[in-house]
C-alpha cells in the first residue's frame, strides 16, 4: 500500500487529471449520471485489524459500476485503530472520505473535519433519504449532538428488523452424550454439565485437562447475563442503568468466581482472546462457549480428526428462571462513512454513497460479485464452494473481499447462506424463541455530554474491569471489597456517564417519535 501522507497530497490533482482524461476513457454509467471515473482516497481502519485494501474485489467491482474508486489511506501496520484515527485526524490534509465509528465521526463532523450532509442528501440521495425515513434509529444514530448530519451508518440487518440472533450458546453434545448428560435447560444444570465436563474426562485422554467454559471475549455479557446482570450501560423500564454497580453484578461475579476457582472457566479467559475457539477445540479441550453463530459452527468441519459435535442450545433460564438472550444484534453495526472538509467533490461522493443504498449497491455488499462468490440457485443465494470452505467461515472471507461495515443495508440471506445447518438450526432457534431483548441503541452524545464522557469514560472502565478481573481471578473477595469499588467509581464519576447516557437517551426516544 502507497505511503498514506503521499496519497492525501495527490488526491486533488489526481482527480482533475482523471477529470480531464475521462474523455479518453471507457464511459461508465453511475446513478447519478455522472460517468468520469474518478479516484478517492478513503480512511478505513476498525476493529483493529480490518483496513481497507485497494485490491477487495467488491469495492473494484462497485468502481466499474459507480467509476469511483477508492485508495485506502490507512496503514496495516497500526494495529490500533483509534491510533490510526487520530493519526489521520492529525494530518494536514484529510482523505476524501473517513470511515470509523458513528459515534467517533459524530464528534468530529462538528469540529469541522466532516462537512454537513443534511442538503446534500436532500438534493442528491433519494436512497440516502429513504434509508433515513424507514428507520429512524438510523437518522437518529447519524445525527449529532449539534443537530446536523455528517456520516451515513450501516446496518447488520434489513430494516425493520429487531432482536435478531447474532450470538448464542455452544456445546459439546459428543461430550453430553459420552457423560449421559441431558442439554442444560437452567443455570444450575448448566453448573452441574460443566462441573461434569471438568471432572469426568469427556475427551478420555485419562487427564482432568477439560476447559468447560471459553470465550475469545471475556466474561462480559455473555455469562453474566444467566445471573440477569450486565457489565455496562443498559436500558431498564426506560432508564439508563450502569449493571457494573447493581447487586446483580456483584452476585454474578461471586458466582463466576466459583465457576472459576473450580476449573469451569478458562483460567486464561481475560487474555487468550480471538483465537480461543483455535486453541481449545482443535486440541479437543474446549467445552462450551457463547460466540457468533456462522463462524462457531464452522469448527465443527475445520477438525474432523477431533470429532466434535459442537452445537448451539438455548440459553440455559437464569437466576430468576426467565429464558433471554442478551447479546443480540443492534439494527446498526456501528460504523459509518463521512466526507472531509478537504474532499474536492461532494456531490459525487454523496452520489457514491447513495449507491451503496440502491438496491444493487446493497446485493454487492451483501452478497459480494454474482458468478465470482455466489451463484443464485432455484432463487436461493448459494456461496462457492472457495467461500463455505474457507478457513474461519464466510463472513471472514467474504470480509476480505470488501463485504465490510459501510453505510449501507446487509440482508439476512447472505448470513444464512453463509452458515452450515448448525449455524443456521442455532439462528433459527434463538429466532423462533423470541428470546432477544433489546440491544442498546447507538447514542448520539451532545458536546457537553461528551465532555463528560472523555472526563470519566476511561478511567471508569479501565478500574471496573481491573476489579472484575481481580474478583474472577480470586485475588479478592467481593463481598469484601464491593462498598469500596462502589465508592470509588462514583468518584470516579460513573452516576455522571450515566447521566449523560439518559439524557442522549432521552433526545433519541424523542428523535423517533
Ligand atoms: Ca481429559
Amino acid at each position: 500500500m502507497l505511503n498514506a501522507k503521499k496519497i492525501t497530497a495527490m488526491t486533488l490533482s489526481g482527480i482533475l487529471a482523471l477529470g480531464a482524461l475521462s474523455g479518453c476513457g471507457e464511459k461508465k454509467q453511475t446513478a447519478g449520471g455522472d460517468n468520469e471515473a474518478v479516484e478517492m482516497t478513503m480512511h478505513m481502519h476498525f476493529f483493529g485489524y480490518c483496513v481497507f485494501d485497494d485490491e477487495w474485489p467488491v469495492f473494484q467491482e462497485a468502481a466499474k459500476r459507480t467509476g469511483v474508486s477508492i485508495k485506502g489511506t490507512a496503514v496495516e501496520t497500526v494495529s490500533d485503530s483509534a491510533q490510526a484515527f487520530s493519526t489521520m485526524l492529525a494530518d494536514k490534509k484529510l482523505p476524501d472520505i473517513i470511515h470509523y465509528q458513528t459515534s467517533e465521526l459524530n464528534e468530529i463532523g462538528p469540529d469541522g473535519a466532516l462537512i454537513p450532509l443534511d442538503d446534500l442528501i436532500e438534493e442528491h440521495a433519494p436512497n440516502i433519504k429513504k434509508f433515513f425515513e424507514d428507520a429512524p434509529e438510523v437518522k437518529a444514530a447519524a445525527t449529532a449532538g449539534d443537530g446536523h448530519i455528517y456520516s451515513i451508518p450501516g446496518t447488520l440487518a434489513p430494516v425493520g428488523s429487531k432482536g435478531l440472533p447474532s450470538q448464542g450458546f455452544f456445546i459439546r453434545q459428543d461430550w453430553l452424550d459420552k457423560l449421559g448428560l441431558e442439554t442444560p435447560k437452567t443455570v444450575d444444570e448448566f453448573y452441574n454439565v460443566l462441573k461434569a465436563f471438568r471432572e469426568q474426562d469427556p475427551n478420555g485422554n485419562g487427564k482432568q485437562d477439560e476447559i468447560p467454559y471459553f470465550d475469545r471475549e471475556g466474561l462480559a455479557n455473555n455469562l453474566y447475563q444467566l445471573f440477569d446482570a450486565h457489565a455496562g450501560q443498559f436500558i431498564k423500564d426506560g432508564k439508563i442503568v450502569d449493571g457494573r454497580i447493581t447487586e446483580e453484578y456483584k452476585n454474578a461475579i461471586r458466582e463466576v468466581a466459583k465457576w472459576y476457582k473450580e476449573g469451569l472457566v478458562d483460567p486464561e479467559i481475560f487474555t487468550r482472546g480471538q483465537q480461543s475457539r483455535e486453541q481449545l477445540l482443535s486440541t479437543n479441550l474446549g467445552g462450551s462457549t457463547h460466540d457468533w453463530f456462522s463462524s462457531t459452527a464452522s469448527y465443527n468441519d475445520k477438525y474432523p480428526e477431533v470429532g466434535l459435535e459442537f452445537i448451539t442450545m438455548l440459553p440455559p433460564a437464569d437466576v430468576n428462571g426467565v429464558v433471554k438472550e442478551d447479546i443480540g444484534r443492534s439494527l446498526l453495526h456501528g460504523l459509518a462513512w463521512g466526507i472531509s472538509k478537504d474532499n474536492a467533490d461532494p456531490v459525487r461522493t454523496i452520489k457514491y454513497f447513495d449507491w451503496w443504498l440502491s438496491e444493487e449497491g446493497i446485493a454487492l455488499k451483501s452478497n459480494g460479485i454474482e458468478g465470482v462468490h455466489y451463484n443464485m440457485v432455484d432463487g436461493q443465494l448459494v456461496f462457492t464452494d472457495e467461500v463455505m470452505n474457507a478457513d474461519g467461515g464466510a463472513p471472514g472471507y467474504m470480509r476480505n473481499q470488501g463485504c465490510v461495515e459501510i453505510g449501507s443495508i446487509t440482508t439476512l440471506d447472505c448470513e444464512l447462506a453463509g452458515m452450515n445447518q448448525i449455524g443456521k438450526d442455532g439462528f433459527n432457534s434463538y429466532n423462533e424463541a423470541g428470546i432477544i431483548t433489546e440491544p442498546m441503541p447507538i447514542l448520539s452524545y451532545s458536546q457537553e455530554e461528551l465532555d463528560v464522557k472523555n472526563q470519566f469514560e476511561t478511567n471508569v472502565n479501565t478500574y471496573a474491569k481491573e476489579q472484575e478481573q481481580k474478583w474472577i481471578m480470586g485475588a479478592e473477595d467481593v463481598d469484601a471489597t464491593w462498598d469500596a469499588y462502589v465508592a470509588q467509581l462514583k468518584t470516579m464519576g460513573i452516576d455522571d456517564l450515566t447521566a449523560a447516557a439518559q439524557s442522549a437517551y432521552d433526545r433519541y426516544l424523542e428523535s423517533t417519535k
